[in-house]
């Protein structure tokens, strides 16, 4: 009876989350919770489930600027790796 509530990684199964949902908090069974208290995958999944994935998106993108102040760093660290080769190596007179 237990048993179907994880699967066979070991990590609990959908009756298992249904069972966490369903029960009222404070009430869930105590393998579940422990369980859930130290498995960082079941976690993400109740998280997951709670979260309706067909509404608004939380996961925003990376806004723009950021990306190009990465490739304005970049290009500054490729200018001064050219500088830094003209100073250790002048050209030959
Ligand atoms: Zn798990």
């Amino acid at each position: 009876m237990a048993a179907a509530l994880f699967d066979a990684q070991g990590c609990l199964s959908p009756q298992g989350f249904a069972q966490i949902s369903a029960a009222p908090p404070g009430q869930v069974p105590a393998e579940l919770a422990a369980h859930l208290a130290g498995c960082m995958r079941c976690q993400r999944r109740l998280l997951a489930m709670a979260m309706p994935s067909s509404g608004p998106a939380r996961r925003e993108r990376p806004p723009l600027w950021r990306t190009g102040m990465v490739v304005i760093v970049c290009l500054l660290l490729v200018m001064m790796a050219m500088m830094l080769t003209q100073i250790l190596n002048p050209p030959a007179r």
